[in-house]
C-alpha cells in the first residue's frame, strides 16, 4: 500500500529536492572546509526527511479521501430519493441515478451545463427545469416559509401523474460563503395515490351511511316528541343521542377526508372578527344554557377586520366553545376573549374554561387524530376526538396558529390566532398528512 502512495503527485517535491541537494552538495564539497560540508549535509537530510514524511502524509490523507469520496459518491448514487447539486449559476455539478430517472435526464448532458429557465421549453429538459425554478413548475405547494433553509415544495405532474417533495439547501463552505444548492427529490407518487384511496374509502363510506342514518336520527327525534311511558322515553331519549352520535362521527370522518385530501373547499371573506364571534356565540348559548354553563364574550376594543371562512372559522370556533362547556364543571363559566396582539398583525381569541382540564403528559397529542384525554372520556361517553384535529387544520389554512395551556381540575385555555394580513393567508389549499 505504501509503494503506491510514493508513486503520488504529492512525493514529486522530494524527488526534485533529492538531484538539487546532490548537486549543491557536490559544489560545497569544492568550496567549504569539511565542517561545513557535514554541516549543510545535515541540514539538507533534515529538510529532505520533512519533505518526505509530508509527502507521505499528505498521500495518505489523499488515499482516505479518494475512499471517503467513492464511498460518498457510492452512496449518493444508490439513494433511493433524487439529488441534484448545482453552483450559484444553476450549473449543474452532481446529479445520481434516482434523480436521472425522476427528471428523464442523463447526467453527461447536463453535468456542467448552465440551466436557464429557457430550458424548459426543450421536452428533454422540461421536468428538471421546473424542479430547478418551481416558479415555473405548473402545480406547486410551498411547504416551508419563504426564503428560509431548507426550502420545502410539493410539485405534481400529469402524465405519468408523479408527485414530488423538494428540498432545496444550501452548500457553503466552513467560512459561510455560498457555494451552491443541492435539491433532495423525494418521489412520494406511491404515498399519495395511497393516501388518496384511503381517503376515497373513507369518504364512500362515510357518505353511504350518512343518509340512513339522517334518516334514523330524524326518526327518533321525531319519536322522542310523542307521549309515551317513562320506560319506552328513556330507550327513546337513548336512541336520538346515538344516532345523533354516529352521525356526528361520520360527518367528522367526511370533514377529515376532505381536509386531508386539500378539498375541503374554502371562501374567504372579509368581517370584523367581534362580529363572527357574536354570532357563532348566539348559536351556541341554548346548549351552554341547558349545560348550567356560564358563557362570556370580551369583544376587542376596536373592530378588528380580518379575511375569514365564517362557516369554517364557525366550525373552529363552535367546537372549542362547545369542548369547554362539554368539559366543565356544574355551573361553570366560559369565557370568549378576543384581542389584537400588540405589534403583530395578528389577532388572538382565547376560550377559557374552568372544567376538568388535560392531563399534562397527554398535552402533546392535543390535536392529532381520534385523541380523547382519560379524564374526558370518564365525564363524557360521547366524542370522536376528531373535532380538534380539524380545528387546528381550519386555523392553518387561515394562516393562524393554535395551541392550549391546561391544568387539570382547574381549567383550559384554548388560544388561536388569525393573521389580520391577508397576505399571510396561505395562497392554496394543501393536501396534508399529519406531522
Ligand atoms: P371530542 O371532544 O369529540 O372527544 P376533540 O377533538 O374536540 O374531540 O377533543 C379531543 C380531546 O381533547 C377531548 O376528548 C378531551 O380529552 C380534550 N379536550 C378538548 N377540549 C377540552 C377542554 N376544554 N377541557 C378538557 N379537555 C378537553
Amino acid at each position: 500500500m505504501k509503494t503506491s502512495y510514493l508513486k503520488m503527485p504529492e512525493m514529486r517535491p522530494f524527488w526534485y529536492f533529492l538531484p538539487l541537494a546532490i548537486v549543491v552538495l557536490g559544489i560545497n564539497s569544492f568550496y567549504l572546509e569539511p565542517i561545513w560540508i557535514v554541516i549543510s549535509a545535515g541540514i539538507f537530510i533534515v529538510m529532505g526527511s520533512i519533505i518526505l514524511l509530508n509527502g507521505v502524509r499528505i498521500a495518505r490523507l489523499n488515499g482516505e479521501i479518494k475512499i471517503e469520496r467513492n464511498e460518498l459518491g457510492s452512496i449518493m448514487a444508490n439513494l433511493l430519493d433524487g439529488l441534484i447539486a448545482y453552483d450559484q449559476n444553476f450549473r449543474i455539478v452532481m446529479i445520481n441515478k434516482a434523480a436521472e430517472q425522476v427528471t428523464g435526464v442523463v447526467a453527461a448532458d447536463v453535468i456542467g451545463k448552465m440551466m436557464t429557465p429557457e430550458y424548459a421549453k426543450d421536452a428533454k429538459f422540461t421536468v428538471l427545469t421546473q424542479i430547478l425554478y418551481p416558479s415555473i413548475a405548473p402545480s406547486v405547494v410551498r411547504r416551508s416559509e419563504g426564503g428560509a433553509y431548507p426550502q420545502v415544495v410539493d410539485m405534481s405532474f400529469t402524465n405519468p401523474t408523479t408527485e414530488l417533495r423538494i428540498t432545496t439547501d444550501r452548500i457553503v463552505d466552513p467560512n459561510g460563503v455560498l457555494l451552491g444548492f443541492v435539491k433532495i427529490i423525494h418521489n412520494r407518487t406511491r404515498e399519495v395515490s395511497m393516501l388518496k384511496s384511503k381517503s376515497e374509502f373513507i369518504e364512500v363510506a362515510a357518505h353511504q351511511l350518512r343518509t340512513p342514518l339522517t334518516s334514523i336520527n330524524w326518526i327518533f327525534e321525531s319519536l322522542a316528541k310523542e307521549t309515551m311511558p317513562e320506560s319506552q322515553k328513556e330507550m327513546v331519549d337513548m336512541g336520538v343521542m346515538a344516532a345523533s352520535n354516529i352521525l356526528k362521527t361520520v360527518n367528522d370522518l367526511l370533514d377529515v377526508s376532505q381536509i386531508e385530501e386539500g378539498r375541503y373547499g374554502y371562501k374567504f371573506q372579509d368581517m370584523d372578527i367581534n362580529v363572527f364571534a357574536e354570532q357563532v356565540l348566539s348559536e351556541i348559548m341554548p346548549y351552554a344554557q341547558e349545560m348550567g354553563i356560564k358563557l362570556y364574550l370580551k369583544k376587542s376594543a376596536n373592530p378588528i377586520p380580518v379575511s375569514i371562512d365564517p362557516q369554517k372559522l364557525g366550525i373552529v370556533l363552535s367546537n372549542l366553545v362547545s369542548n369547554a362547556i362539554k368539559y366543565n364543571i356544574e355551573n361553570g363559566e366560559v369565557t370568549v376573549e378576543i384581542e389584537q396582539q400588540v405589534e403583530k398583525p395578528y389577532v388572538e381569541m382565547s376560550i377559557r374554561d374552568t372544567g376538568i382540564g388535560i392531563p399534562a403528559e397527554e398535552m402533546q397529542r392535543l390535536f392529532t387524530k381520534f385523541f380523547r384525554a382519560d379524564n374526558a372520556q370518564k365525564t363524557v361517553a360521547d366524542g370522536t376526538g376528531l373535532g380538534l384535529y380539524i380545528t387546528k387544520n381550519i386555523v392553518r389554512r387561515h394562516g393562524g396558529d393554535i395551541w392550549a395551556e391546561s391544568q387539570l381540575n382547574r381549567g383550559s385555555v384554548f388560544h388561536i390566532t388569525i393573521p389580520t394580513d391577508p397576505t399571510l393567508i396561505p395562497p392554496q389549499e394543501m393536501s396534508f398528512s399529519e406531522e
